[in-house]
């Protein structure tokens, strides 16, 4: 086993202590917690230890963040009936669908694309949430016709979309999240 030097994103420090290890595909994620400050990030190793980055729609490289993804998929399902533990469930498989293309460099659109993707398997408001603010709708018009293509496209009955967490993972979910900041 080869050690990563993987120093802390917010302060520097060099030391942190593994908190969760889980095999993805051919990798293995980490979840790390710095010894210094205390913050938690999550290294994947094999694939892109180095980071990836988004190239925005102006071709400005911007450093992926699973915190801004996860910030805007709860946006998106806020007070929708969801399974607690959703969002963070969406981000981390996204995040770990990113590193496996093994690409340095990704377009923002494909990671908006991928959330929608979900979203749109999951619930209809929350994904037309998301699409609202990563398709930025021109108008009125054009969210009409995407509402209209997903009410003709689905004669799937929500309940009938299968769930994001099997149950038992429900509430570990919520149980791994009490020792945050
Ligand atoms: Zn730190």
């Amino acid at each position: 086993m080869w050690r990563l030097a993987v120093n802390c994103p917010y302060c520097g420090h060099y030391n942190s202590k593994v908190i969760d290890s889980r095999d993805v595909n051919d990798g293995i994620r980490r979840r790390r917690q710095c010894l210094q400050c205390g913050s938690r990030f999550t290294t994947y190793e094999r694939l892109q230890p180095a980071g990836l980055f988004m190239i925005k729609k102006d071709q400005r490289r911007e450093e992926f963040s699973r915190e801004k993804l996860l910030t805007g998929i709860r946006k998106a399902c806020e007070k929708r009936p969801l399974p607690s533990g959703t969002a963070d469930k969406l981000a981390d498989d996204i995040e770990a669908e990113l590193y496996q293309l093994g690409k340095a460099e990704i377009p923002t659109a494909v990671i908006g694309d991928m959330v929608m993707a979900r979203l749109k398997n999951l619930d209809h408001i929350a994904y037309l949430r998301f699409a609202s603010v990563y398709r930025e709708f021109a108008d009125i018009t054009t969210l009409k016709e995407e509402i209209d293509s997903l009410a003709t496209t689905t004669a799937v009955h929500p309940a009938d979309q299968l769930p994001l967490l099997p149950p038992e993972e429900m509430v570990p979910v919520k149980s791994r999240r009490r020792g945050r900041r």
